[in-house]
């Protein structure tokens, strides 16, 4: 068997050990620390960020996002439908409803018409408002906040999606854990809402093994984060609380392995549009496949993924056949992320659906991605692609 090739793998960049090394000869082994200290400011100048909290996972960025904009049992939240479940799960830790938001065509995004149509069809402005096309889902007030995922690293319609929150007067959190480096009109996402969120997990662009981190241009918020996310511990000798704490701290030895990776962020975004577009030198040009594309030049994406649609009445093959032609070559490939209002977890949550990321999921496929890839490896792929695609 040939050896496995990794949809996408941690690259370390070499500079991480050197942090690493500090935190251990000044024995700064806990959640916090001047690696945590200089991580937060690093990040925040590649991020755009003016204040960053650097935590233990991009969960619990989301987690602590919802807390701060006062999301309590009983409230509802809309979030993309089309994400990974780690966007919508924090909802449901704090008891409230999640709405569930489809896609449009062109970013795989959340769709800001449906947004809107949504929110109007439920009449929460004034009854006049009431949609003729979407039927009302019967929410009894107004969500607290939306979270908009930047999927695969595409940047959604912002300027869209915030015009309807500023009309709404509801708080958005862009979920940007899959898009560090992308931009939007120019500026790193995760900075027009309320909040956005990173994530340093494992498969991510960049990786700590495991981290996230809050971003906001709220001073004020951000300090409350850090706060909330060490036990929430009052200023007294003894331990007193008059809050709600959280372990949700990032780690001084991990936030130097994130430093030593953000060295070398720009080279990873670099190569990872390679891949792209050697994917598109590839099948590019074949009939029935469809690439998640850029829309115009207000969008750049990391490209953090590589996903194509295939269209099994051109191709004369299905996605999950090409998905298991690479599996026999032991090339793993994946399905595209299963919409949130298709999950049986969420089933019940009111959504507003068009059908469009049911497509994706039923037709789509992520592609081998990583930086680590070797020439040989991109031979194999390419082998198969030809193989597959050709009959
Ligand atoms: C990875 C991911 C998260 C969660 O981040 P963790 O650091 O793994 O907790 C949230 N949303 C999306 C879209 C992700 O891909």
């Amino acid at each position: 068997m040939k050896p496995k090739i990794l949809l996408s793998a941690p690259h370390m960049g070499g500079g991480e050990m050197k942090y690493i090394q500090q935190a251990f000869d000044q024995n700064w082994i806990v959640p916090l620390g001047p690696n945590v200290d200089a991580f937060e400011k690093e990040l925040g100048q590649i991020a755009g960020a003016d204040h960053v909290a650097a935590l233990s996972s991009g969960t619990s960025a989301i987690h602590l996002a919802l807390i701060l904009l006062g999301v309590k049992p009983g409230d509802y939240v809309i979030g993309s439908s089309y994400t990974f479940s780690a966007t919508v799960n924090p909802i449901a830790y704090l008891c409230a409803t999640p709405v569930l938001v489809d896609s449009e065509e062109e970013t795989w995004n959340m769709s800001p018409e449906l947004l809107e149509e949504g929110l109007k069809s439920e009449g929460l402005k004034s009854e006049g408002l009431k949609s003729e096309g979407l039927k009302s889902k019967g929410l009894k007030k107004r969500p607290k906040a939306i979270i908009v995922t930047h999927l695969y690293g595409m940047p959604a319609k912002m300027d869209e999606i915030m015009a309807v929150a500023e009309k709404y007067e509801i708080p958005v959190i862009e979920d940007a854990a899959e898009a560090l480096g992308s931009k939007y009109k120019g500026k790193p996402v995760g900075n027009r809402g309320k909040f956005g969120i990173l994530s340093f997990n494992g498969n991510k662009i960049i990786t700590t093994s495991g981290g996230g981190a809050l971003i906001s241009s709220d001073e004020a918020m951000i300090k409350r984060a850090r706060f909330l996310s060490t036990q929430a511990r009052d200023p007294a000798p003894h331990y007193q609380h008059s809050a709600i704490g959280y372990n949700y701290r990032m780690s001084n030895v991990v936030a130097g392995i994130g430093r030593g990776q953000l060295e070398v962020l720009q080279d990873r975004i670099k190569r990872r549009r390679e891949i792209n577009r050697w994917y598109r030198g590839v099948v590019g040009n074949t009939p029935g496949i469809t690439f998640h594309t850029e829309p115009s030049a207000d969008f750049y994406s990391n490209y953090w993924l590589t996903c194509i649609l295939v269209d099994p009445k051109i191709t004369g093959i299905t996605s999950e056949q090409l998905r298991l032609a690479f599996e026999a070559e032991n090339i793993e490939v994946r399905p595209l992320w299963k919409p949130m209002h298709l999950q049986p977890v969420f089933a019940d949550c009111p959504a507003y659906v068009n059908g469009t990321s049911e497509k994706f999921f039923r037709n789509g496929l992520c592609l081998p991605s990583g930086t680590r890839l070797s020439d040989e490896d991109f031979l194999r792929i390419e082998e198969v692609l030809r193989r597959e695609l050709s009959r």
